[in-house]
């Protein structure tokens, strides 16, 4: 293991600091590989992750910030954060359920987008270091939160295992029918923060459809084919290949910003992104129908990130388990909603290696 320059952890007395009178910290897994992972419990989010590459060089591969006083200030991105209740966007921010009309703040133009401006990202949560390698947090959005029905409590686990998987949990329990659709976003940048674009990451998804969208970024209703189109990732293919096609979708969304259909759901592979350079590698393991493939493509105007690293754009790339956008408003997509006598899980592994 070579411990270079890069391995500068955040500093945890950044982040050591209450809000309403819950204190956020920030705690650290570490697996005896050396890889590791620091999370605070405010909005249940990943703010690094070192990784090694494949002459063992260890580098943090996702974007943030130093300070929590940035994620309170500056964040708009939801960087590394545990998204709810509902991940993605919500048409018009409204939904039925039982007949009941709900209406959610219009935070992304005319819709709700990743919970709200009070979704599970910007809220403290309860934190258990369980072990050196798992973090358990808990939270209870009271019914109403954001306008969402019933008090749902909700728990996330992350643990890093041996194989240099960090596997993330979720469990969710309601009162009143309501929405769940969790998932989590972490930016990667597989060469290390602050390096070049994602353009020559290699990429593939198990997903043979996927959902476009209209100009807003809301899916039109139609679950279509990828193949002979710049989403067919069913075969490795550098992201940069087609991104720059006059593509409606590419245009819609200024480059990858939509929904696949995964093939699989059962804990098969879902992605895998190959970054040549670094030889580093990142399979996605997932429950969920879908995957949001976000290619970082609005930047404009944000502050720069831990070390001084600059937002530019498609200098990382999300890959958000999830159900399908809109699914509320879209009743042939699967359900997404909870009921009291259920219990929600769901399960996501990323895992790194080399190549
Ligand atoms: C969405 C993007 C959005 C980004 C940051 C992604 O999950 O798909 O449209 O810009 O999050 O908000």
């Amino acid at each position: 293991m070579i411990i270079n320059e890069h391995m500068k952890l955040v500093d945890k007395n950044n982040f050591n600091l209450a809000i309403d009178n819950h204190q956020v910290e920030l705690f650290t897994l570490k697996n005896t590989n050396g890889v590791t992972c620091q999370i605070t419990n405010f909005g249940s989010r990943i703010i690094s992750l070192f990784v090694p590459d494949k002459n063992g060089l260890f580098e943090d591969i996702v974007l943030g910030y130093d300070t929590l006083q940035e994620y309170l200030e500056c964040d708009e991105m939801y960087f590394g954060a545990t998204i709810g209740r509902y991940g993605n966007r919500i048409a018009n921010g409204k939904f039925t359920i039982k007949g009941k009309e709900y209406q959610l703040s219009k935070n992304n133009g005319n819709h709700n987008l990743h919970g709200g401006n009070k979704g599970f990202h910007n809220v403290v949560w309860n934190a258990n270091q369980t072990e050196k390698e798992t973090l358990e947090l808990t939270y209870l959005s009271k019914d109403g939160e954001e306008g969402f029905p019933g008090n749902l409590k909700v728990k996330v686990i992350y643990t890093l295992s041996k194989n240099n998987t960090l596997e993330i949990k979720y469990e969710a329990k309601t009162d009143k029918s309501t929405l769940v659709n969790l998932t989590h976003h972490s930016y990667f940048n597989l060469r290390g923060i602050g390096k070049e674009s994602i353009e020559n990451h290699f990429v593939t998804i198990n997903a043979s459809k996927y959902t476009p969208i209209n100009k807003e970024g809301i899916p039109t209703g139609e679950i279509i084919s990828v193949i002979q189109t710049p989403f067919d990732f069913t075969k490795e293919k550098a992201i940069g290949k087609d991104i720059h096609n006059s593509d409606e979708q590419l245009v819609f969304g200024k480059g990858y910003d939509h929904n696949f259909v995964l093939d699989a759901t059962n804990l098969k592979c879902a992605a895998r992104v190959i970054e040549p350079i670094s030889g580093r590698t990142l399979e996605v393991f997932t429950s969920q129908p879908g995957i949001q493939f976000y290619s970082f493509n609005h930047v404009e105007g944000i502050h720069s990130g831990k070390n001084n690293t600059a937002f530019i754009t498609r200098s990382a790339f999300c890959l958000e388990t999830q159900h399908y956008p809109d699914s509320p408003n879209q009743h042939h997509f699967p359900s997404v909603i909870l009921n009291p006598d259920e219990i929600y899980t769901s399960r996501t592994s990323y895992k790194f290696s080399v190549k």
